[in-house]
């Protein structure tokens, strides 16, 4: 049996506390953690994760954040988003959120397009949400011929305020795009389901192929956000959505072992205030009421002592990771990894291993195998088009 293979040549540390690896948009190569490695892998990872050369084994969970960031996104850091695939027969996707960008970092992943057909919000902010109409127009493009999108999530305090509310706004929303290709795609890859669900109840909301997606409700900004505990094989993967430190996250936490708990933290206010140039009135109210600080992760992680943490929707830079993690370990011990965009968490019964991806800037999309063969039908011309369009014979024939 070999364990994690070591680095040969150490590459750039952060500033601070010694042996956290530097952010990878400054250079790092490694998961943002001083312990990559949580019990005793059955098989060789390689020091990086590459899509494409290694398979997902049966019974495994592998967890790659897509997007780890803010609302304000950059190249380095999309909006939220997790994706989960699950070593079972079929290879279920389970994608839970899609911020702004996070459709790209899946890109980089090689999976199959037409597979991403599953998606759980937690909540109906911007940077949770903006990248649906990538996947419901622009993925039916890229190779989701044969089938539509489901999405699952919660209702709110009124009826204008939950999922079903606004998955349908986005149908409505995207009438030109579906229509500009009705006559070369199948009928199913227009559909666009929701199932919305209470979102104050902690119960099951999602029951397949041996998965068990259960909701419970988290405290953030409005009535209407959730989290959720994704159950497979006996590995328990937690993901917070975002929300102030809560019970009803440790209560679902408490039936067996939590594998991987990822949850949100924000920078400390006179952080968040220096970089984001904003009063610490301001921030204060930003992290305070809406939002997770270090210590608070770190209590939650206190109680519910997961094999391995991740903190997610955080800013990351060289200087103030480090300070966020002293933060962090006044209050908790145990392993925990400040996850980027592309941090892919291998979760096996054995072992909880994490890493960083190296991926390729432009991919080809990986389409899957189809349920059914896309048309192939030209769409009809308006009639200006005939006076509109300039004539191109003249260089088409050209040899
Ligand atoms: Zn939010
Ligand atoms: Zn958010």
């Amino acid at each position: 049996m070999v364990r994690y293979m070591p680095a040969q040549e150490e590459p750039p540390q952060s500033e601070g506390l010694s042996g956290l690896p530097a952010p990878t948009f400054a250079g790092g190569k490694r998961a943002m953690t001083t312990d990559p490695v949580v019990g005793s892998p059955a098989r060789t990872y390689p020091e990086v994760f590459v899509p494409g050369e290694e398979d997902l084994e049966d019974g495994e969970f592998r967890v790659t954040v897509l997007g780890s960031g803010n609302p304000w996104v950059t190249r380095a850091q999309a909006s939220g988003s997790i994706l989960v695939e699950v070593g079972n027969r079929e290879r279920d996707l389970l994608i839970f959120d899609l911020g702004t960008g996070s459709l790209a970092n899946f890109a980089s992943l090689k999976l199959p397009v037409n597979a991403l057909d599953k998606v759980f919000i937690t909540h109906l902010h911007a940077d949770h949400i903006a990248d649906l109409i990538t996947l419901f127009g622009s993925y039916r493009k890229s190779g989701r011929v044969d089938r539509g999108v489901k999405v699952w999530g919660p209702s709110g305090p009124e009826a204008r305020l939950g999922t079903a509310h606004f998955v349908a706004g986005i149908r409505e929303a995207c009438q030109w795009d579906s229509d500009s290709t009705r006559s070369i795609h199948a009928p199913e890859s227009f559909e666009l389901e929701v199932e919305e669900f209470e979102y104050s109840a902690t119960q099951v909301v999602y029951e397949q192929n041996g998965v068990t997606v259960t909701s419970f409700p988290v405290v953030h900004a409005l009535s209407g956000a959730v989290g959720y505990r994704i159950d497979f094989a006996g590995l328990t993967v937690v993901h917070s959505g975002d929300t102030r430190p809560g019970w009803p996250l440790v209560h679902a936490c408490e039936e067996g072992n939590v594998d991987l708990l990822i949850h949100e933290c924000f920078p400390p206010a006179e952080a968040i205030a220096a970089s984001m140039g904003v009063p610490i009135e301001r921030a204060r109210v930003i992290v305070d009421e809406a939002h997770t600080s270090p210590r608070g992760a770190g209590k939650v992680f206190d109680l519910v002592r997961p094999r391995m943490a991740g903190l997610w929707h955080t800013v990351v830079t060289p200087a103030g990771t480090p300070l966020l993690f002293d933060d962090l370990r006044k209050v908790y011990d145990g392993p925990v990894v400040q996850t980027q965009d592309l941090t892919v968490f291998n979760v096996t019964t054995e072992a909880v291993i994490v890493r960083q991806s190296e991926v390729e800037a432009q991919p080809r999309p990986v389409p899957g195998t189809p349920r059914s063969e896309p048309q192939a039908r030209p769409p009809a011309q308006p009639d200006w088009w005939d006076d509109a369009l300039i004539p191109l014979d003249d260089v088409n024939s050209l040899p």
